[in-house]
């Protein structure tokens, strides 16, 4: 099964995709992650995209590209893959249809998470990450312990584009940029759109009732 997370900036794609990927096993590709981790070890990738990144900038189309040739080709993806934050612009999802194609494979389902504006900002003012890649809130999803990290025991701390310039830059991204895909896809009739102001575990349910329908994963 291969499934792409859509949604804009904070609508919790990242915090679902943990959910999808441990309960089904398939790989979470979350570019973010893959880019912040370029920048965390100075790599010349990391170094070309750390500034679009800090102005909440999509950072350009064939890095993008490179980047997720890259790790489809991983053997990890032979039984399906979760796409987080991949593509972002049509060029990005045109792109990932040719990738898929050669080597005989398609998207089978984009979830597209649905959240209105006002509740974003909330969400993203108040995230705090961990380099393991989870996500919590300082409200909605706390940590059992301040500040650390659930999971991997690490320190959490706030991303540089989780400040409030960058998140309205992001947002106008999104609209501009990121928003043309959920046409795009509805119109191969592969877009399933889910209802992201819910709590947490109402909405992996429901993703996991829209999965189900897709058969055996
Ligand atoms: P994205 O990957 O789409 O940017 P995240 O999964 O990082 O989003 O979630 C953004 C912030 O909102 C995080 O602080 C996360 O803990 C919180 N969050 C995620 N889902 C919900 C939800 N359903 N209700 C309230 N807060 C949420
Ligand atoms: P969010 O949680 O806001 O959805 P991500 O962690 O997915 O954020 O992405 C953070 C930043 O990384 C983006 O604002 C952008 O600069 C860059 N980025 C991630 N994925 C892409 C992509 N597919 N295309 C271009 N830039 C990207
Ligand atoms: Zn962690």
């Amino acid at each position: 099964m291969n499934i792409i997370l859509l949604g804009p900036p904070g609508a919790g794609k990242g915090t679902q995709a943990k959910k999808i990927s441990e309960y089904y096993s398939l790989p979470h590709i979350s570019t973010g992650d893959i880019l912040r981790e370029n920048i965390n070890n100075n790599t010349s990738l990391g170094l070309k995209a750390k500034s679009y990144m800090s102005r909440g900038e999509l950072v350009p189309d064939e890095l993008l590209i490179t980047i997720i040739k890259d790790r489809l080709s991983k053997n990890d993806c032979y039984r399906g893959f979760l796409l987080d934050g991949y593509p972002r612009t049509i060029p990005q999802a045109d792109a990932l249809q040719m990738i898929l194609t050669e080597s005989g494979k398609k998207v089978d389902v984009v979830l597209n998470i649905s959240v209105d504006d006002e509740e974003l900002v909330k969400r993203l003012s108040g995230r705090r990450m961990c380099k393991c890649g989870a996500s919590y809130h300082i409200i909605f999803n706390r940590p059992e312990k301040e500040d650390i990290c659930n999971a991997c025991k690490g320190k959490l701390y706030q991303r540089d584009d989780d400040k409030p310039e960058a998140i309205r830059n992001r947002l106008t991204v999104y609209k501009k940029q990121t928003q043309p895909l959920i046409d795009y896809y509805n119109k191969k009739k592969i877009l399933r759109t889910i209802d992201g102001s819910k709590e947490i575990s109402q909405i992996f349910e429901d993703i996991k009732n829209v999965l189900e329908e897709y058969g055996k994963l």
